[in-house]
């Protein structure tokens, strides 16, 4: 697969499989937008956003202009909603890649009609409404306002109106039935006035536990990826993990009673203990709050860590474990053997959610794609 000491392999058929669950899930006449910002929650944006689109995704969504820009410079070129927040500077390289930008402000939406005048185009755009998530995007009271102002810009062509839920992947969906019902309100005013062909609003939590804010198309993220968003959502779509987290063990070695491992001499041996180099660390993306904490699996056991997470090392403790020599697969999330360590148990560990497990994954980290079959 990999030659290197460290990878993630990506099961792109997981990818698939996860696609055609959640399509399932919403239905022929709900499209299905691959959110594969952030290099696909560290998956790599590009081969899941081809296998994404391969297993029946209509669109990409990201998060950055960069993101569609990497996506272009790659040969996709199937419509990229952007749906971050951006400064009007920004404008010109939206325009030369044809991205379908989400517009929150007047000084944006000028820069971007100026740009598209330049180019001779005329622009698909998305206007974000803000029902609750506080961040950014246009109050109900502004829409219509502020719909007016796009009117004017010839080279700007509304296409959609989509919202963002707050609280989706919690047990009390009330909140969210309240932004829904924000949302639909706001967008039968403006359909009244203009022409807006798509309305959006769901995320992966709204996909599982909310299916009347499926609308006109879903944008997931981490099902995607095989993970649930939080542990409240329902399981009834049965999803599959994308991501195996592997490194190898270096050096093998037994600590003396009082050696210590690491910065700040975290840990000190009581007795004497088989320890194993495992040469990953933060500057390849695991976090550091896993120090004395976090587990790996090798040789299908849990070594757990032992001191200080560092830059470019970790070091455990396999004094239950026969046998380990130099070489030996070491699994930080994923399966080995009978055993298995989710994004969510690494999460715990570092007091964080399985989103920021894999996304925090760092480009040191050699990705190795097993192929899908679609
Ligand atoms: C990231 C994001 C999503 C995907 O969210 P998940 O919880 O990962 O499904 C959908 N919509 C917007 C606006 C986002 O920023």
């Amino acid at each position: 697969m990999s030659s290197f000491t460290n990878f993630a392999i990506i099961d792109l058929d997981a990818i698939a499989h996860n696609v055609a669950a959640l399509k399932k899930r919403v239905g022929s006449d709900v499209a299905l937008w691959a959110v594969v910002k952030a290099n696909a929650y560290g998956h790599g944006a590009v081969p899941v956003a081809r296998a994404a689109l391969a297993a029946g995704a209509s669109r990409l969504a990201v998060a950055r202009i960069r993101e569609g820009i990497e996506l272009r410079q790659a040969g996709i070129d199937a419509p990229i909603l952007v749906m971050g927040y951006h400064l009007p500077t920004e404008a010109a390289a939206a325009a030369a890649h044809d991205l379908i930008m989400t517009v929150n402000d007047v000084a944006f939406a000028r820069a971007l009609d100026h740009q598209a005048r330049d180019a001779g185009k005329q622009l698909p755009i998305h206007v974000k409404v803000d029902t609750g998530m506080g961040r950014f995007g246009v109050l109900p009271e502004e829409l219509l306002g502020f719909l007016e102002a796009l009117a004017r810009l010839r080279h700007l062509k509304l296409e959609g109106l989509w919202t963002h839920f707050a609280t989706a992947d919690e047990a009390d969906k009330d909140f969210a039935r309240r932004q829904f019902a924000m949302f639909r309100y706001a967008a039968f005013l403006a359909r009244d006035r203009f022409d807006i062909p798509l309305l959006h609003a769901a995320n992966s939590a709204a996909i599982l536990d909310l299916p009347e804010a499926n609308l006109d198309a879903v944008r997931p993220g981490i099902a995607l990826y095989g993970l649930y968003p939080s542990p409240e959502v329902s399981r009834e779509v049965a999803l599959r993990p994308a991501l195996t987290l592997v490194s190898h063990v270096g050096r093998v070695r037994t600590l003396p009673p009082g050696g210590s491992v690491g910065y700040g001499r975290t840990f000190i041996a009581r007795e004497a203990t088989s320890v194993a180099l495992l040469p990953i660390g933060y500057g390849d993306g695991l976090h550091r709050l896993l120090s004395n904490r976090g587990q790996v699996l090798i040789r299908g056991q849990r070594a757990p860590i032992l001191g200080r997470v560092s830059m470019d090392n970790i070091v455990v403790d396999v004094s239950h474990i026969p046998g380990v020599q130099e070489g030996d697969e070491a699994v930080l999330i994923g399966r080995q053997g009978e055993e298995a360590i989710t994004a969510e148990e690494v999460a715990a560990w570092a007091e964080t959610i399985n989103y920021e497990v894999t996304t925090a994954l760092l480009p040191r980290v050699a990705r190795a794609y097993r192929p899908s079959r679609t």
